[in-house]
């Protein structure tokens, strides 16, 4: 079986892409040191996959760790980078340890690339890359924009790292994949998004506040110029994201890239307003939300989406769920996920 190893791979995109690689034929073993997801976790994702599933339990910004992963493993065909510090308020306030971790971690796991003749990479970056972008959609051409914290510049920087990388190394190749808003949950509800630091992302707030985990919410202002005053995201399902982390590794495995670093942007390509995600929720579920209309959040940009068409002509990849399969599989999870976190 063709090996993955996945770092970060307990965590919330990282366990829905070991799945996915699992279902499309690839044995995916994970370093993932639980810095921010439950340990039991690996009792969903053995159960989706059907076996142990296999996670080295390291901290990939120590050398000698991260190597042995490598000796051990000598087959494996490709990795696939998650594992990051993701907590924007935390990289404002504690910028130099988003810094160390984020980008330690990755030139350990380069240089035994390298060292270990794994030759394709995939890079977990963000559409916080190209910060307030003038021209919507963005293209995967719209130059990098001014980080809006220190969370985003660890990914730009990180893109950067591996272009000079790739460029030192001809034979190795790599695919950065910017994702949009990730969201939902497996279908089964055994596996979801379960940070072990506080939510702020929009969909779990929402799903805490209606279970009650939460007292309430507010929309994060009213007044930007869009079609509701609220903001526009794209959000896109954890299970098509995770999906196009295998259309990348077969990209790479069957040699269709054209240069050894390739960009692609993860989002479906419609903006969804703050409160459309919520009337969303409200109808779909048919559970009434405790929200009110707040102020702006410091740092929040108007409006951003992907233009996705590179994504799914060159990687032969289409998203198949929408806003409405991401809140119900996302409330599913809310009802489900309490073995997890006991
Ligand atoms: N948001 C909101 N209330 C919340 C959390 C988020 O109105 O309690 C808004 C936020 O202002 C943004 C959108 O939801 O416009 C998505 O926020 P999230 O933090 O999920 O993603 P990001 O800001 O990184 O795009």
């Amino acid at each position: 079986m063709r090996k993955i190893l996945v770092t970060g791979g307990c965590g919330y995109i990282g366990s829905h892409t070991v799945v996915d690689l699992n279902d499309n034929g690839f044995q995916a073993i994970s370093a993932d040191n639980f810095s921010n997801s439950y340990r039991k976790i690996t009792e969903g994702i053995s159960d989706l996959i059907g076996k142990p599933h296999q996670n080295y339990d390291v901290d990939l910004c120590d050398l000698d760790t991260t190597e042995r992963i490598f000796q051990e493993n000598p087959d494996i065909e490709a990795v696939i980078h998650f594992a990051a510090y993701i907590y924007v308020p935390e990289s404002v306030t504690n910028p130099i340890r988003y810094y160390r971790n984020n980008l330690n971690n990755l030139l350990n796991v380069l240089e035994c690339c390298v060292k270990y003749n794994v030759s394709n990479f995939i890079f977990s970056s963000s559409c916080a890359v190209y910060g307030d972008a003038e021209d919507l959609p963005v293209t995967e051409n719209t130059p990098f924009g001014e980080a809006e914290c220190s969370y985003a510049r660890t990914k730009q920087m990180g893109e950067l790292i591996i272009r000079d990388f790739c460029y030192a190394n001809p034979s190795f190749n790599a695919v950065l994949l910017r994702y949009f808003n990730p969201a939902g949950s497996h279908e089964s509800s055994k596996i979801g998004e379960a940070p072990i630091l506080e939510n702020t992302h929009l969909v779990p707030i929402i799903t805490e506040v209606a279970s009650g985990h939460r007292e309430k919410m507010a929309v994060y202002g009213t007044d930007y110029p869009t079609r509701d005053g609220s903001c526009i995201r794209d959000y896109i399902h954890v299970m098509d994201l995770a999906h196009a982390h295998t259309k990348a590794v077969d990209f790479l495995k069957e040699g269709r890239n054209d240069s050894n670093c390739e960009v692609f942007n993860l989002g479906i390509g419609n903006g969804v307003t703050v409160l459309e995600a919520i009337q969303a929720f409200e109808k779909i579920n048919q559970v009434k939300l405790n929200y009110t209309l707040g102020e702006r959040r410091a740092g929040d940009i108007a409006a951003i989406y992907a233009n996705p068409t590179r994504a799914q002509e060159i990687l032969n990849w289409t998203p198949k769920r929408n806003i409405e399969d991401i809140v119900k599989s996302a409330w599913d999870w809310e009802r489900n996920k309490d073995w997890l976190i006991q």
